[in-house]
Parts: C-alpha cells; sequence; structure tokens
C-alpha cells in the first residue's frame, strides 16, 4: 500500500500522553485540563441522556446551541451571526478545520501555514491536493511577519491558516496584525482558516481579535472554535465553525459525510450551561492566567529561558542552557528521568530552527503544576 500520507505518523500527543502514562510522569504534554469541568455541566449532560436526548441532532446541530453560540459570540464580540446559515456545530474543532480545508481546497492550490503550526492543518492541506507553504513566524516572540507572508503568496494560493491565541508558542495576533490579514486577504483573494479555539485564554492586558470582527475579513473566512477548550471538556469534542452562508454551505457539504453530526446530548448540555451561565468565558482569562503566573514563578529559579506565554495554556521553556539534547530525545528522557512530560517544538515545524524549546501545558491543578515546577528546577 503506498501511503496517502507518508511523513505522518501517531500524533505526537498520543506518543506523549501514553509515555507519561506509562512512566507515571506529570503529564504537560497533550493540551487538557486535569480537573473537572463545572459541575453543573456534567449534571446537565446526564440530565440529557436521561431525558431521551439520544438520537441524532439535525446535521447542523442542535439549534438551542446554534442560538446560545450566536447569543455569547454578539456579548463577546458585539458581532451579529446567523445561528441558521452561518453556525456548523461539528464533533471537535479538528474536524471543523479539515472540512473548511477539504472544501475550499483543490489540487495544486498553494495553503499558507504559519510555523510552528498544530499538526492538523498540513495533512488536511496534503489530502485535498493541496501545497502547503511553510511560512515561519518571527523571532523569540512568535509574531507574524508579513512581509514574509506577502512574498509567499502567489497566483496559486486559495487559503491562510491563522491561529491566535497560537499553539504552541502562547503569541496572541495584535489588532494591526488582524488588520494586515484583512488588507492582504481581499488584496490577493484569499479565503482565511481561523483557528479560534484559545479565543478566551489571553493575558495581561491583551485581548482576542476574531475575523468575525473585521466585516470584509469575516466574508473570507471560516473562524473554528471549541467547547473543549472554553468549557474544559476536551473529550467531549465539540466545537462549532462560523462562516459566511455560501462557505457553509460548502463546509456542511463536507461535514455530512466526514462525521455526518456531533453528538446529541453533549449539545444540548452544552446548550444548557450557557444559557444559565453566560459569563462563564469571561472567567477564563484570569483562571489560566494564575495558572500561567504559578508556574512560570515556580520556575524562577529554574534554568529555563523564558517569556510568559500571552495565550492558550501552554508555556514554552528554552533549555538551551541546561543540554544541547535534541528536543524529541529530550522529551522521552525528562518524561522518564525527571517525571515530567512535554511536548518537542521542533515537531511543529516543517523546518525546525536551530533552537531548544519544548512546550508545557498550565492547564493543571495548583499543586500539579508546583510539583511539576519543582522537578524542573533540580534539572
Ligand atoms: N486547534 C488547536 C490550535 C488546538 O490546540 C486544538 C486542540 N485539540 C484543536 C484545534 C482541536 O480542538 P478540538 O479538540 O475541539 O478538536
Ligand atoms: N490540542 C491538543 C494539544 O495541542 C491536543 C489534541 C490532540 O491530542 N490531538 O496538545
Amino acid at each position: 500500500l503506498t501511503s496517502k500520507l507518508p511523513k505522518v505518523g501517531t500524533t505526537i500527543f498520543t506518543q506523549m500522553s501514553a509515555l507519561a502514562a506509562e512512566h507515571g510522569a506529570i503529564n504537560l504534554s497533550q493540551g487538557f485540563p486535569d480537573f473537572p469541568a463545572p459541575e453543573r455541566l456534567r449534571q446537565a449532560l446526564g440530565k440529557a441522556a436521561m431525558a431521551g436526548r439520544n438520537q441524532y441532532p439535525p446535521m447542523s446541530g442542535l439549534p438551542e446551541l446554534r442560538e446560545a453560540v450566536a447569543r455569547q459570540i454578539q456579548r463577546f464580540r458585539d458581532v451579529v451571526v446567523d445561528p441558521v446559515n452561518e453556525i456548523t456545530i461539528v464533533p471537535g474543532a479538528t474536524e471543523g478545520i479539515f472540512c473548511a480545508i477539504t472544501a475550499v481546497v483543490k489540487t495544486g492550490d498553494e495553503v499558507i501555514l504559519l510555523d510552528p503550526a498544530y499538526d492538523s492543518y498540513a495533512p488536511a492541506v496534503a489530502l485535498s491536493g493541496g501545497l502547503p507553504v511553510h511560512v515561519p513566524l518571527g523571532g523569540t516572540g512568535f509574531k507574524p511577519d508579513w512581509g514574509r507572508i506577502e512574498a509567499a503568496i502567489t497566483a496559486r494560493t486559495r487559503l491562510i491558516v491563522i491561529n491566535s491565541p497560537h499553539n504552541p508558542s502562547g503569541s496572541v495576533f495584535t489588532q494591526a496584525d488582524m488588520k494586515q490579514l484583512d488588507h492582504l486577504a481581499g488584496h490577493y483573494d484569499l479565503l482565511v482558516c481561523s483557528d479560534e479555539v484559545y479565543e478566551f485564554l489571553v493575558f495581561d492586558d491583551q485581548r482576542h481579535y476574531s475575523v468575525l470582527e473585521f466585516p470584509a475579513l469575516r466574508e473570507r473566512s471560516f473562524a473554528h472554535f471549541s467547547f473543549g477548550k472554553t468549557f474544559g471538556v476536551t473529550g467531549w469534542k465539540t466545537g462549532y465553525c462560523v462562516a459566511p452562508p455560501a462557505l457553509t454551505q460548502e463546509l456542511r457539504k463536507i461535514h455530512q459525510y466526514v462525521a455526518f453530526v456531533g453528538v446529541t446530548p453533549v449539545q444540548a448540555a452544552l446548550a444548557q450551561f450557557m444559557d444559565e451561565y453566560p459569563d462563564y468565558p469571561a472567567t477564563l482569562a484570569g483562571f489560566y492566567q494564575q495558572k500561567r503566573d504559578l508556574f512560570c514563578q515556580g520556575l524562577a529559579a529554574s534554568r529555563f529561558r523564558f517569556t510568559p506565554s500571552t495565550g492558550s495554556y501552554f508555556q514554552v521553556l528554552d533549555y538551551s542552557d541546561i543540554t544541547d539534547t535534541p528536543d524529541t530525545r529530550l522529551c522521552e528522557q525528562w518524561t522518564r528521568e525527571i517525571g515530567v512530560a512535554s511536548i518537542p517544538m521542533s515537531v511543529f515545524y516543517q523546518e525546525p530552527p536551530k533552537k531548544q524549546q519544548l512546550r508545557f501545558c498550565f492547564a493543571k491543578a495548583d499543586d500539579t503544576l508546583q510539583e511539576a515546577a519543582r522537578r524542573l528546577c533540580k534539572i
């Protein structure tokens, strides 16, 4: 058999979580909370199942959830979105992103990806016969270099994938970045796949700018979100895609044959919780910033170099003052020997830079973070 994805193996997240479990290590590798989701949300899921909400929902998602999403977008972004024609509930942002890319990328189309990039984008482009064009985010701050991005655009460029707040670096696009994107996408007639799954996880005095807030950009964008991140239930695998009606229609053509629908009781529970606690997302930035601070303070006496993350729930640590072991090997070694699992940064690049960096997830209980920092300080 000739593989359609010859260079793809099992994802690093699956590998590292398995290794962490095997060695009983603290798992700061794969991104997911190790603390419980809101009790009312968990209760709502049980109630929905017991109330018999166990058969297929509509293909685009339960109407009550799409309406709750529209209200949330209005509340936090002051943007009106049509829940019927512009919101699709998907079984995870991963599926939404795959469907969006598949819906618009044709054979020979070029798609701009900004490295380091989340691992699911490039395979989706490749399976559609497209060519990923990797442009690095700049310097230590992982900021987009718009001159370099513009230079990578050709007549065949169809789509640009952006991700802010950014996994793995924790960087956040500024308003100026969004204006540049708006300008380039309009000027070169590009579509945009905007991965905003960490939209509420922005720290210090920053703010997340959604493509939905820029009218011209919104007209050419798929915006992807994940209830898994916002409500701390990654295993519920539920997210949504917001796109103008014409793009939504194309997305749904694919979605109906990839997954058809998401999970009914999960959707019902999320809708009920969002109805009862519309301000819940406003608590997230402070909650995760405290965790970031706790982790970073715990590392103050370590030999790692780092700039505190400004968004997402990931912290990058530079270990070049400690060892020159390659990051993929070091991750395994430290999982076994130190008892802390992380993710090597090199896996997020087509051409990894000569940097020694690891990604740590701080969506963990305070004592987990403190113990991990204590172990990392001993290196
Ligand atoms: N995009 C990014 C940047 C992510 O970190 C994740 C996390 N898994 C996803 C998309 C996928 O989200 P979901 O679990 O809803 O599929
Ligand atoms: N998004 C999560 C991370 O970056 C992992 C999701 C997955 O395992 N595919 O760690």
